[in-house]
């Protein structure tokens, strides 16, 4: 081996001038720890057999295993043995065939909007990249750049919208009621409350369905009501998209909301993740539809974004979206998707009938119907923290404070472990909180 002898004249050696001088980051704050990160620490750290992680967001199998969707294992294989396909750059907005399968599935291929050229998408780095790029622009150029615009998102939400909105530059972020605790459901009237509350112009953040961490959607008659409050305040409604397909096992069903909003006339994002769905956590596989009311202004809008996610991050990976165009594309592909998307979604209802009738038959203090009322990936337990606790020191078994669980970290082989536990746990500390 041969080492480079690096000679450095003296005079550039500062070691001497620099000590005693801190570091120009000693006055950094030492940042708390991401909450559903430390959990999963937490429970890789755990030797217990009986271990099971209810906290992270991610579907598994009934062996408990990350699950890669067939017609992604399908597609893959034919893009292995593609010529044609190479690595160059993609453009700065994304695959066109991607963002336009995409708004499709979105929207729905009849919608009008797409028809009148007034909505199209850009490619984002998943869910969280869709919304930060919406931010960033929202923040430059809705209204009149008004620094006060307000940003309001459901309380509780996912953890992130604070966080993404915040570092946007958005100062005055609220919530709007959404959780009624006490009869574990949507709090309608809370809600419409809050959002008629509103300043006019305001940006609400909608989840399109499987209300993340809740599992409480809307009905349509409510979404309607929901529609009517944000008229009445000229609101600008972002449609959080993670969960397409996943929570009905019907990609049209769930996208309801959305084409709602989009026949009424409203402008609006929508923030897709393929994460879920398609079962692409780690491609950063997003879109983000613009409904604007003209062809113009969503062109001019196109341009500027473009210039934003130049300044961001250059252009978005290609691997994911090749697979999601591709299997949209293609009406086989398309078709085994949509069930390997039932797939997913039979499983967790049937966890969550089975995790409520396991309650039942044991007798467990309070009412457990929201189990199975919810919908989608997450349940809202109505765990209080000392009974988390309990779970997670005692059981080992791993969920967030707040009482959420993935219902994908149960399986057949963990579930009467899981039901006796919560059983346990509900008789034993503080019973009267359920
Ligand atoms: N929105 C919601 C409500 C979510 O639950 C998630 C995933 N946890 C996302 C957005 C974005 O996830 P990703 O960036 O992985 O697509």
């Amino acid at each position: 081996m041969c080492l480079i002898n690096l000679q450095i004249p003296s005079r550039l050696i500062y070691l001497d001038k620099m000590a005693g001088v801190p570091s120009a980051f000693s006055q950094v704050d030492l940042a708390p720890p991401v909450v559903v990160f430390k959990v999963r620490d937490e429970y890789l750290a755990d030797t217990s057999e009986q271990k099971i992680n209810l906290s992270v967001g991610a579907y598994r199998d009934d062996q408990g295993e990350p699950w890669v969707l067939p017609v992604v294992r399908s597609v893959e294989a034919e893009m292995a043995t593609d010529p044609t396909l190479n690595h160059e750059y993609l453009p700065i907005t994304g695959l066109p065939q991607f963002c336009k399968v995409a708004t499709e599935l979105s929207l729905g291929s009849d919608s009008a909007a797409i028809t009148d050229n007034r909505a199209a998408g850009v490619q984002a780095l998943s869910g969280t990249g869709a919304l930060r790029i919406a931010a960033e622009f929202l923040k430059q150029f809705y209204q009149t750049h008004d620094p006060g615009t307000v940003v309001c998102y459901p309380d509780p939400t996912w953890g992130n919208h604070d966080k993404i909105f915040m570092y946007a530059g958005f100062d005055d972020r609220r919530k709007y009621r959404y959780w009624d605790a006490k009869n574990r459901c949507l709090d309608l009237d809370g809600m419409l409350e809050d959002l008629e509350k509103l300043p006019e112009y305001s940006i609400v953040i909608l989840h399109a369905c499987a209300h993340n961490p809740t599992g409480v959607d809307p009905t349509k008659d409510q979404w309607s009501r929901i529609a009517d409050a944000c008229k009445s305040r000229n609101l600008f409604p972002i449609f959080d998209s993670a969960y397409q397909g996943f929570a009905s096992g019907d990609p049209d069903e769930d996208a309801w909301s959305i084409r709602m909003f989009e026949k009424a006339g409203f402008e609006l994002f929508v923030c897709q993740s393929f994460a879920k769905n398609f079962g692409l956590y780690n491609e950063r596989v997003g879109n983000l539809v613009m409904v604007l009311k003209d062809s113009d202004s969503l062109l001019r809008a196109r341009s500027q974004m473009e210039l934003i996610i130049r300044g961001m991050y250059s252009n978005p990976p290609c691997h994911g979206a090749r697979v999601v165009a591709t299997a949209l594309s293609n009406p086989a592909y398309y078709s085994q998707w949509r069930d390997n998307v039932r797939t997913m979604s039979d499983r967790i209802k049937r966890l969550r009938q089975a995790t409520y009738e396991k309650l039942k038959i044991l007798g467990t203090p309070g009412k457990w119907d929201h189990i199975v009322k919810q919908i989608g990936m997450f349940s809202y337990t109505g765990l209080n923290p000392a009974q988390c606790e309990f779970l997670s020191k005692q059981k080992h078994i791993y969920l967030l404070k707040s009482g959420r669980i993935s219902m994908c970290g149960l399986t057949d082989a963990n579930l009467d472990y899981f039901v006796q536990s919560l059983h346990e746990a509900v008789v034993s500390v503080c019973e009267n909180k359920l």
